[in-house]
C-alpha cells in the first residue's frame, strides 16, 4: 500500500476520480438502504431474465434472508438477435412488484442511453454490462443519473479501461459506482470466460470503489460457481452476484450457469462463514 505514488502505474494521473487519495480510502455505495464497501459482504440474487411474475416472485421468496438486492435483466444484451432479448419495462415492473414485497432492492442492466430514465425510474441500481463498457454514450447518460450504478468490466478490457469508463460516468456528475469483475475473454474453452480473481486486490490497491465478483458469468456452469465465489470472499471482494432460477432447464437464457434457490442458499452460508474466519484473522475486516 506504501507504492501508491509511483513508477509502476503510468496512468495513475488519468485516474482523479477513481484512484485512492491515501491507502486506506474506501467508499461505501448505498443502493437502496445496502450499504456495498462496507463491513458486511453483499450479495446479489436472481435469474438471467425477468420471464413472469411467478419466476421472479418464486426467486424473490426464495433467496430473501439470503441476499440484499434482487437481480434480474428486463433489456437483455444477447449475442445472438434471435435469442430472447427480455420483457423491458413490463419485466421491470414485475421486478419492482416482487422485489416490494420481500422488501429489497432492485438491479437491472440499461442497454441504450434512451432508457436509462425508464429503468432508472423502476430499479435502485442500474448495471452496465460488460458488452457496454465502452459505450461512452451510455456511460455519459447513466453519469447524469442519481442512481448507483454497477459497472462490469467489459469482455476484453484491461483494468485500466474498466476504470476509466467508470470516470467517464464520475466526471458527468455521478460519483456512486460499483465495479463488478465478470470474467474476461482467454484461450480457455472449459470455462466460460476466466475469471480474473487478481482483479480484485488490484482494485483494493488502486481504487476506493468497491468491487464484486460475478461468478456465474464467468464460470458458464453451475458447477463452478461456488468455488468461483469463495476465491472471490478469500481475494477480498465487497459482494457477490449470483445468477438463481427456480428451473434452470427451463431458462430463458443463462440456465446452464444458473444455482437453484437451496444451492445458492448454502453457497451464501458457506461465503458468510469464510469471511469471518478470514476477518477472525485480520483479513479483509
Ligand atoms: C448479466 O448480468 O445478465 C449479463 C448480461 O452480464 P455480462 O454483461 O457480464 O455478460
Ligand atoms: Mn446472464
Amino acid at each position: 500500500m506504501d507504492t501508491l505514488k509511483h513508477k509502476d502505474l503510468p496512468f495513475w494521473e488519468s485516474l482523479p476520480l477513481t484512484s485512492k487519495k491515501h491507502p486506506d480510502e474506501q467508499s461505501v455505495i448505498n443502493v437502496g438502504g445496502v450499504q456495498i464497501g462496507g463491513p458486511e459482504l453483499v450479495f446479489i440474487a436472481g435469474p438471467c431474465s425477468i420471464e413472469s411474475i411467478e419466476q421472479i416472485r418464486t426467486v424473490a421468496r426464495a433467496v430473501k434472508g439470503h441476499a440484499h438486492i434482487l437481480r434480474g435483466g428486463a433489456f437483455k444484451p444477447r449475442t445472438s438477435p434471435y435469442s430472447f432479448q427480455g420483457l423491458a419495462e413490463e419485466g421491470l415492473a414485475m421486478l419492482q412488484a416482487a422485489a416490494a414485497e420481500v422488501g429489497m432492492p432492485t438491479v437491472s442492466e440499461v442497454v441504450s442511453p434512451e432508457d436509462v430514465d425508464l429503468v432508472a425510474a423502476y430499479v435502485d441500481m442500474l448495471q452496465i454490462g460488460a458488452r457496454n463498457m465502452q459505450n461512452y454514450a451510455l456511460l455519459r447518460k447513466v453519469g447524469q443519473c442519481q442512481k448507483p450504478i454497477l459497472l462490469k468490466r467489459g469482455l476484453a478490457a484491461t483494468i485500466e479501461e474498466w476504470l476509466l469508463s467508470a470516470e467517464y460516468i464520475m466526471s458527468a456528475g455521478n460519483p456512486k459506482v460499483v465495479l463488478c469483475e465478470r470474467g474476461i475473454r482467454t484461450f480457455e474453452t472449459l470455462t466460460r470466460n476466466t475469471l480474473d480473481i487478481s482483479a480484485v486486490p488490484i482494485i483494493k490497491h488502486l481504487s476506493h470503489l468497491p468491487i464484486i465478483i460475478d461468478p456465474s458469468h464467468a464460470a458458464g456452469r453451475w458447477n463452478l460457481v461456488e468455488p468461483l465465489a469463495l476465491a472471490a470472499v478469500a481475494a477480498g471482494a465487497d459482494g457477490l452476484m449470483i445468477e438463481v432460477h427456480p428451473h434452470p432447464e427451463d431458462a430463458l437464457s443463462d440456465g446452464p450457469q444458473s444455482l437453484l434457490p437451496e444451492r445458492y442458499c448454502r453457497l451464501v452460508e458457506s461465503a458468510r462463514e469464510l469471511r469471518l474466519l478470514l476477518e477472525g484473522r485480520g483479513l479483509h475486516a
